[in-house]
């Protein structure tokens, strides 16, 4: 497929715009552009056909399975957008007085009350765009709970070894030190470790729940209780939220802070890194802590406040507020009984999906899970020299996105799906026979299935060489030098 560079021609697609008639002033030379601008000269036509071309080529939630589920890009009902794309929520100033946005002040306040309910906190903040930014946000209030009490000896998170990438991206980025915590074999956290290693310097623990295999921990309240003990706070990952949303709450398991991923569990289509909102909700004694521009209501009338001890702001104004709107029209549209049947369903499909898969794969972690299940292809590769990889490049022959891979860490070969909501019976026997499919024809015919996807429109990658080799940029003069350098890979 051609770039939109190398479309068009000189001359052309200009002819919409009239002839200049006033005088051009040009800026002086040192604020002129040394180079001449690139712009691809194409007509209307061209870039219509350009883009109807990218989207084809693309694969979405709207084209087909899709179990990389909740944690990436949950069906987002068509009626969020319609609300967002409303003008007295998307035209709104970040700088228009209280009095003229009273409707958006009371989405944030709505909202805030019913993840509140949802997640057993007292208030939350909309600020942090993301959950790992949530995750930050979080560990900041820890951080200034314990200095407030002029407790400075705390410098430890605790964090299983299950965990999510970003958790101990987050503790080092507030300056605390992660300690890791082995999981035990059957997936949970393992309290004698957990034992040893709190003490005066424990400042936290964060914690999925359920983890990243899928695993609800049944010793969550010992967990919570043995890092209380020790003096340290409990820091709830949200991110698994689907799997129990309006059946359990990360209040009642004993976690004092919780950042939810909006753009996750509450559906916001955030392919391609954005946009995202992670609030932060906690327990009444670090209500004080939150970052600034909280609503209030009193009498029908909202005000922004800002908490005594606050942080301060992790972000510019409110958080992404379109983000939020969405999140609260799913809440509306779900209602009381649709957010645990949305959870229900979720670990339903999940459990159905590995029932029907486990005779083949391998389910290192067996236990009925939650809202996902991780498979080891580790006995198969060894067998055929089949990986994960090439189970997912199959996959794609098929017309379904591939699961999660190598992912959890914990796993070798791993291959996570969660197949969520919204999926019917009939998407889900189709994935399932596909996977039985791929799983035999790495018994017979190994050869194919390492030249898979053959369907699609770019063969299989050279993984090695686009990570080594990241062109990131269109680069006119260096085009040519680079095409001799690509010989090299
Ligand atoms: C996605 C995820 C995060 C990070 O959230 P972002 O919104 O992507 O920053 C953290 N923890 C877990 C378990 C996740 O799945």
């Amino acid at each position: 497929m051609l770039l939109i560079f190398e479309r068009g021609e000189k001359g052309r697609g200009l002819s919409l715009l009239p002839a200049c008639d006033v005088p051009v002033v040009l800026p002086d030379d040192d604020n002129m552009r040394q180079k001449p601008l690139h712009l691809p000269e194409v007509s209307e036509n061209d870039i219509s056909r350009h883009y109807t071309d990218l989207e084809r080529k693309s694969y979405g939630v709207n084209d087909g399975f899709y179990p990389l589920g909740s944690c990436t890009m949950k069906y987002n009902p068509k009626v969020n957008e319609d609300m967002a794309s409303l003008s007295g929520f998307r035209d709104i100033h970040p700088l228009a007085p209280e009095a003229c946005v009273q409707g958006c002040m009371e989405v944030l306040k709505t909202a805030e009350e019913y993840l509140c309910e949802i997640t057993g906190m007292e208030r939350m903040t909309f600020q942090p765009a993301a959950g790992a930014h949530g995750e930050f946000t979080g560990l900041l209030m820890i951080k200034a709970y314990h200095e407030g009490k002029d407790d400075r000896k705390r410098t430890k998170i605790i964090v299983p070894d299950s965990a999510h990438g970003t958790n101990p991206a987050s503790v080092s980025m507030v300056g605390y030190t992660m300690v890791s915590v082995k999981s035990r074999e059957d997936g949970g956290v393992d309290l004698d470790e957990l034992k040893n290693v709190v003490g005066e310097d424990t400042a936290g623990l964060m914690l999925t729940n359920p983890n990243t295999l899928g695993l609800f921990d049944p010793h969550i309240l010992e967990i919570t209780d043995i890092v209380h003990k020790a003096g340290g706070l409990t820091y709830y990952d949200g991110a698994n939220l689907n799997a129990i949303m309006g059946i359990i709450r990360p209040g009642d398991m004993g976690f004092d802070v919780v950042h939810l991923n909006l753009h996750k569990t509450f559906s916001t289509p955030h392919g391609g890194g954005g946009p995202g909102s992670g609030p932060v909700g906690c327990k009444k004694f670090l209500v004080d802590f939150l970052p600034k521009n909280l609503v209030d209501e009193e009498n029908g009338s909202y005000t922004f406040t800002n908490p005594g001890n606050s942080i301060g702001r992790v972000r510019s104004f409110y958080g992404n507020f379109l983000v939020v709107l969405r999140a609260l029209t799913y809440l509306l549209t779900l209602g009381k009984e649709g957010v645990p049947s949305v959870a229900c369903h979720a670990v339903l499909n999940a459990n159905y999906m590995m029932e029907e898969l486990k005779d083949l794969y391998d389910i290192p972690y067996p236990a009925p899970c939650m809202h996902e299940f991780v498979m080891s292809l580790e006995g198969l590769k060894k067998e055929t020299d089949i990986s994960a990889t090439d189970i997912a490049k199959g996959l794609l022959d098929y017309g379904i996105h591939p699961p999660t891979m190598y992912f959890p860490l914990i796993v070798p070969e791993a291959l996570m799906a969660e197949p969520v909501e919204t999926e019917s019976l009939a998407a889900i026997d189709g994935a399932i026979q596909a996977f039985r499919e791929l799983y035999e024809r790495a018994q017979t015919d190994p050869q194919s299935l390492h030249r898979a996807p053959v369907h699609t429109p770019a063969g299989r990658m050279d993984e090695l060489r686009a990570a080594r080799h990241l062109i990131l940029r269109y680069d006119f003069d260096e085009r040519q030098k680079g095409a001799d350098d690509d010989q090299k890979y």
